[in-house]
């Protein structure tokens, strides 16, 4: 099954909508994949303003 992620959010998602803000709005279309584990701890996270634990991608298209 190819990834999908959230437009809105940039996460990756592997069900029916998004686990965050509950949108069906996918892309297949993205670049580079970053995990966040505690996005309170993370640099990245904060830089990105990526309020939720979870595989992000960088880029969507
Ligand atoms: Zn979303």
């Amino acid at each position: 099954m190819k990834k999908k992620v959230c437009k809105q959010c940039k996460i990756v998602v592997s069900g029916d909508k998004c686990p965050i803000c509950s949108g069906t709005d996918f892309s297949t279309n993205f670049q580079g994949r970053i995990y966040i584990i505690d996005s309170a701890k993370s640099e990245v996270a904060k830089k990105l303003n990526l309020g939720a634990k979870g595989e992000y991608a960088i880029k969507v298209k």
